[in-house]
């Protein structure tokens, strides 16, 4: 069994630490957030009181933070992890950041010996609390066989998309296809209901057609159709507008540096960055459904 440290403890670190702890892994947590620790050692895990001093002597690190400013400022700035790991130990983010900032800070890490790779994620906090996220991995060959079977206690599919940052661009084409999916699937709800349909009358037909989406199967965007998604919740939890507004802008950098035509995605980022603006960065993305449906 491995010794890992778990940076960032939030809507998806928390329950992915935990599924180490049961996995019977010996794990050290760390979040700004003294109750997301607590809720861990709760459940098995033991605290640090620092980033610094959860990652030392370890076999693993592993970051699950909000945006590239925190995963660059903990490896690389202000706690500069990079410098006080043991050359052994292998790094594994798993936040979504941008591909060359993940490649950044794992050629810092390279030119200390020490192997890094970019592991995002799929599956959302569902996924996250079942332990069957999709890990979509960049970076060496070597690098994705140590840490495949550590991930394979978070999630079921472990997939290698090459080498450091590719994990990044695939795991940002897919955020990308989600916000379209789930603006157009709350659109089409929103004009059903507004002509006498119910919503879990409707939602039922088309994820047995050919509207059919993850969005219908698993995260029905509006209140009261499936029981365990964030609109049944006040669209508490889940993944956040903002963070999802982080991913579009994402997505959007690397269309113009790629020179590609994105008009869906760039749609999508434009209806997420309003409802952000609007006061629901905090809300999960599926509250753009308020957007196309008078919900309040
Ligand atoms: P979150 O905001 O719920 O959690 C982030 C956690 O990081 C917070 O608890 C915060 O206190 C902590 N944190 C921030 N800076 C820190 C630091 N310097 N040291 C220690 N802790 C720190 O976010 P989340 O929903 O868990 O998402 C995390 C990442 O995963 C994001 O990059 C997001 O885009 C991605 N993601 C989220 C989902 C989802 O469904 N929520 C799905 C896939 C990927």
């Amino acid at each position: 069994m491995a010794k890992i440290a778990f940076i960032g403890l939030g809507n998806m670190g928390g329950p992915m630490a935990v599924n180490l702890v049961k996995a019977g892994h010996d794990v050290t947590v760390f979040d700004l957030v003294p109750a997301a620790v607590q809720a861990a050692v709760a459940e098995g895990a033991q605290s640090a009181d620092s980033a610094e001093a959860a990652a030392t002597s370890k076999d693993f690190v592993i970051s699950m933070l909000p945006a590239q400013q925190h995963v660059e400022g903990l490896y690389i700035d202000q706690a500069g992890l990079l410098d006080i790991v043991d050359k052994n130990t292998v790094i594994i983010d798993s936040s979504t950041i941008a591909a060359e900032s993940a490649q950044r800070v794992a050629a810092e890490a390279d030119k200390r010996g020490i192997k890094m790779v970019d592991a995002p994620v799929s599956g959302g906090v569902g996924g996250a609390k079942a332990g069957t996220l999709s890990f979509i991995v960049g970076g060496s060959a070597e690098a994705f066989e140590q840490v495949k079977p550590i991930l394979e206690a978070m999630g079921k599919n472990i997939f290698h998309a090459g080498d450091s940052g590719a994990g990044q661009v695939a795991k940002v084409c897919n955020n990308m296809l989600l916000a379209i999916l789930m603006a157009g699937t709350t659109e089409a709800i929103g004009m059903g209901v507004k002509n006498g349909l119910d919503p879990a009358v409707l939602s039922d037909i088309m994820s047995k057609s050919s509207g059919n989406n993850w969005a219908l199967q698993v995260y029905n965007p509006y209140p009261g159709v499936m029981d365990t998604a964030p609109a049944s919740n006040d669209y508490q939890g889940g993944f956040m507008v903002d963070l999802m507004a982080k991913d579009l802008g994402l997505a959007f950098d690397s269309a113009v540096k790629s020179r590609c035509s994105i008009p869906m995605g760039s749609m999508a980022r434009n209806l997420f960055a309003m409802h952000a603006a609007n006061g629901n960065g905090s809300l999960d993305f599926s509250s753009i459904q308020k957007m196309f449906a008078d919900l309040d």
